[in-house]
C-alpha cells in the first residue's frame, strides 16, 4: 500500500525515530511507574475482547473461524509503517483507526463483507496512553463494520502495525481488477485529492488555516472506507480497486488487468473547495497523483448507469462519473472541452520514490 513519501518525522509522537533508544534493548519489557507491563498484560489489556461471532478468538495458537456456508473467504493484509505510511504526529486513536480503515477499503473494493481481523504490532516501548487510544480507535472502527479482532503478534521493535482482514463474498461476486471492458463507464466514490493536500500542509508547501486544516487532516488521517459501496455494487461494477497510490497508479492496474484503456475528464474528478482553491498545477498533483484516499475506483457498463446511482444512493455514498473505457490501451486525460492534458503524474512505488 500507498507510503507518504519522504516526509521526516517531528520529534512529537509515540517514537522519536530512533527506534533503538526507547524499547528495543529492554526487549519486551517496559515500566510504567513501578508497575511493570509485559508482552502479554498489554495483550490482556487492551487487544483481548471477547469474540462474538468466532468459534475462538485470541489466547491460543490460532483462532478458529466459521465460514458462512457457500460463501469464500476475502483476504487482505496492509502494514503501516511510521514515517512511510503515517506521520509520528498522527494521534494514537487516528491511528487505530486508519490501520484498521486501510484494511477495510481493500475488503470493500472486492465487495466482500468484514467479518474478521488479526493485529500484529511492534512497539518501541509500552507506551499506556498510546496503546489505550490505538485500541480505542481501532475497536470503534472495528464495531461500525462489525468486523472483531481474533489474534495477533506483539513484539518490541521500530513502531509497525501489520493488519489481516478476512471477509466474506458469495462465489463469482468478488469484485476483481480485471473485468472492466471497453464501453464501460468510469466512477470514483467521495471526493479526491484532500489527503494530499493535508500531507502537503503538513510538509509546509501549502498554508492551511483553522477549520480548512482539520477537515483536510481528518481526510488523511481518518478515512472512511467505502465497504456499504463495494457491497452494493456486487453484480452492478465490471471491476473495482481502493485508491491509495493515487488515482493514475491505481487506474493503471485496472486497465492493465482488464487489458483495455480509458479516458479520464479531469474537471470532472470530485473534489472539495479546498482542492478547487489550489493552483492548477498543485490540484491536478492532488486529483491525479494524489494518495492516501481511500475511495473506491471503478468500472460498470453504460448501461447500468442508474443502477450505479441508486448502489450509491442505498449505501450512502457519493458517485461520480469521471469517464470510460476504451479498446485503445492507455490512458488519455481531456478537459471540460475534450482537448488532451498532458499526464506527468505516475504512481506511487515504494521502491522508486525518491
Ligand atoms: P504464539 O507464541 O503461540 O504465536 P503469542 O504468544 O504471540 O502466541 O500470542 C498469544 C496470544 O495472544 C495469541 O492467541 C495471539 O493471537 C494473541 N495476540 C498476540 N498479540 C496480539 C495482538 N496485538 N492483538 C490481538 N491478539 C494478540
Ligand atoms: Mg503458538
Amino acid at each position: 500500500m500507498r507510503h507518504m513519501n519522504t516526509f521526516q518525522g517531528s520529534s512529537r509522537g509515540v517514537n522519536d525515530g530512533c527506534p533503538h533508544r526507547a524499547g528495543a534493548r529492554r526487549g519486551r519489557w517496559a515500566t510504567i511507574g513501578r508497575m511493570a507491563v509485559g508482552e502479554f498484560d498489554l495483550i490482556a489489556k487492551y487487544f483481548a475482547r471477547p469474540v462474538r461471532r468466532a468459534v475462538l478468538g485470541g489466547g491460543d495458537d490460532c483462532a478458529l473461524l466459521q465460514p458462512t456456508p457457500g460463501m469464500q473467504w476475502a483476504v487482505s493484509t496492509d502494514a503501516l509503517v511510521e514515517g512511510r505510511h503515517f506521520l509520528s504526529t498522527v494521534p494514537p486513536d487516528a491511528l487505530g483507526h486508519k490501520s484498521l480503515a486501510v484494511n477495510l477499503s481493500d475488503l470493500a473494493a472486492c465487495g466482500a463483507r468484514p467479518v474478521a481481523f488479526t493485529l500484529s504490532l511492534a512497539l518501541p516501548r509500552v507506551d499506556e496512553s498510546f496503546l489505550a487510544g490505538f485500541a480505542e480507535g481501532l475497536y470503534a472502527l472495528a464495531d461500525s463494520h462489525d468486523i472483531e479482532l481474533v489474534g495477533g503478534d506483539t513484539t518490541a521493535g521500530p513502531l509497525n502495525i501489520g493488519i489481516t482482514v478476512m471477509g466474506e463474498v458469495p462465489p463469482g461476486q468478488a469484485l476483481r481488477r480485471g473485468g472492466a471492458r471497453p464501453g464501460d463507464e468510469l466512477w470514483v466514490s467521495g471526493r479526491l485529492g484532500d489527503a494530499r493536500l493535508a500531507l502537503e500542509a503538513f510538509r509546509g508547501q501549502v498554508a492551511l488555516r483553522g477549520e480548512a486544516f482539520d477537515e483536510l487532516r481528518r481526510a488523511m488521517e481518518r478515512p472512511q472506507p467505502r465497504v456499504a459501496l463495494g457491497l452494493a455494487l456486487r453484480g452492478i461494477a465490471s471491476a473495482a480497486i481502493d485508491l491509495s497510490d493515487g488515482l493514475v497508479g491505481d487506474l493503471g492496474h485496472v486497465l492493465r488487468a482488464s487489458a483495455v484503456g480509458a479516458t479520464l475528464r479531469l474537471d470532472d474528478i470530485p473534489h472539495s473547495v479546498h482542492v478547487a482553491a489550489c493552483g492548477e498545477a498543485q490540484r491536478r498533483t492532488c486529483l491525479l497523483g494524489g494518495g492516501d484516499d481511500y475511495e473506491l475506483l471503478f468500472a460498470a457498463p453504460a448501461s447500468a448507469h442508474a443502477q450505479v446511482r441508486d448502489a450509491g444512493a442505498r449505501a450512502d455514498t457519493p458517485v461520480t462519473c469521471i469517464g470510460t473505457l476504451d479498446a485503445a490501451h492507455g490512458l488519455r486525460v481531456v478537459d471540460a472541452r475534450g482537448a488532451p492534458v498532458a499526464l506527468t503524474e505516475r504512481a506511487f512505488d515504494h521502491f522508486l520514490a525518491a
